[in-house]
């Protein structure tokens, strides 16, 4: 490929942490900056598009929901698309009955086919936590029951979590379910950050506005180590892709959770009356049902048909992509090996959630790219520049 090696700044994948370093290089900077993206489309899998069949945006790597408590991250992305003001609610279907989700008072009243107050809620749970005696949860299964009981536990969060995961619950981190509140009220919000919504013309639509700027050229279908020996020696990169790989997994291989996303249409308006259900039971295999529609209630789609998601996980293999960190004890202890080889590294920076081998959300994604563009990019142009 000819003139790679005119960049000085080059990033190897284009998701929210690439494409904010890349608008960040080509405003403030207003340098050139070249993007190498291995998939056939930009974003990563934030990436959303429209089903020609029903003319329904939908989310290519399940439903993405943008919410932060983060002031400028919510300015950053306002700058590319107006947002709705939709707020995310999620079901659960246990048993064949339907249950919100995160647990709150409905959920408990319902399951023990109670009324309490919320009041009365805290000395219930009080004491189905107490039996658990847990004091310092330090994985997912202590952390769960000692806010919910071991009854909500085996209903909500066992079976969910061994599809999720396949790994033994006390083995996981206790952080990947304090992402879920426990609420004593009947607020069933999702999310509880400051502020929240959907790009009102689609995720793809924020993407092209970033890479329509014509500092920044961004080349799909192009895998950073295939065109490697092409580049600027002098070039700084920024590489988002998995860390292991970069390394040849020489500390061997971090593990992965992959997703298979199977896409149907079903001739109906409205399949299940929520852009989200959740499958707790172990006897059916996918982990959730996405409904599209429902994320833009202010669109005018058909009602002759909807389409929906059936999510699946599984262990990631190398040829597949990765999406959740497991992070077990191991995992951690290898990482620890690949970010010290990472620091040694000059003229890479390793960002994203595939680079930092971290969960994170999209607006922790760009939160982590304007710092360190702030920290490690401007001063390295400056110096440049001197
Ligand atoms: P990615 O989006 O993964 O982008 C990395 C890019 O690098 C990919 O496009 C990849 O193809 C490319 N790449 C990798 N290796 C190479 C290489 N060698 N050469 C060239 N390109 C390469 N976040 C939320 O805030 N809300 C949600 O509701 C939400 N839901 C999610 C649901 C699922 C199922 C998943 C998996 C994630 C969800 N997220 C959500 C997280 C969100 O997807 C991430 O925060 C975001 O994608 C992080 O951006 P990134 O740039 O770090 O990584
Ligand atoms: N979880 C669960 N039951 C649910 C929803 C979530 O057990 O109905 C657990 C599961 O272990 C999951 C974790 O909580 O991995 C975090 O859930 P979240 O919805 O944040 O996961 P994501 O949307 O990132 O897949």
């Amino acid at each position: 490929m000819t003139g790679l090696r005119q960049f000085r700044y080059v990033i190897a994948g284009s998701g929210f942490f690439g494409a904010t370093i890349a608008e960040r290089i080509a405003t403030v900077l207003g340098a050139p900056v070249l993007v190498l993206e291995r998939r056939h489309h930009l974003g990563g899998n934030s990436h959303s598009e429209i089903d020609p069949e029903t003319g329904i945006e939908y989310h290519r790597y399940g439903s993405h929901l943008f919410h932060t408590s983060n002031a400028e991250v919510w300015s950053w992305i306002r700058r590319f698309s107006d947002f709705t003001h939709y707020r995310h609610r999620v079901l659960t279907r246990h048993k064949g009955r339907m249950y919100t989700m995160p647990i709150n008072l409905m959920t408990l009243n319902r399951f023990f086919d109670l009324d309490l107050t919320p009041a009365q809620a805290a000395g219930f749970v009080g004491e189905l936590t107490a039996r658990e005696a847990v004091t310092q949860p330090r994985n997912l299964e202590e952390k769960a029951v000692s806010q919910i009981g071991r009854a909500l536990y085996d209903a909500f969060i066992r079976g969910y979590t061994a599809k999720q995961w396949e790994t033994d619950p006390r083995t996981l981190p206790a952080e990947t379910i304090k992402r879920l509140p426990v609420r004593l009220n009947y607020n069933d919000f999702y999310f509880s950050d400051l502020y929240e919504g959907l790009p009102a013309a689609g995720y793809h639509a924020i993407f092209d506005r970033i890479f329509a700027d014509r500092r920044i050229t961004a080349l799909c279908d192009c895998d950073f180590f295939d065109v490697r020996d092409q580049l600027n020696p002098e070039a700084l990169i920024v590489y988002t892709g998995p860390i292991d790989r970069y390394f040849g997994y020489r500390c061997g291989e971090l593990g992965w959770r992959t997703l298979d996303f199977e896409i149907e249409r079903p001739p109906v308006a409205d399949f299940q009356g929520a852009a989200v259900v959740n499958y707790p039971d172990p006897d059916v295999r996918w982990t959730r049902i996405h409904e599209f529609r429902h994320l833009h209630p202010e669109r005018r789609y058909r009602n002759d048909v909807t389409l929906i998601m059936r999510e699946y996980s599984r262990f990631a293999g190398r040829g597949d992509e990765p999406y959740y960190p497991i992070d077990t004890r191991a995992d951690a202890g290898r990482y620890a090996e690949y970010a010290r080889l990472a620091e040694a590294e000059s003229r890479v920076i390793f960002g994203g959630r595939l680079g930092t081998y971290r969960y994170l959300d999209m607006h922790q994604a760009i939160a982590a790219a304007l710092r360190t563009f702030e920290t490690k990019i401007a001063p390295h142009a400056a110096q440049f520049a001197a």
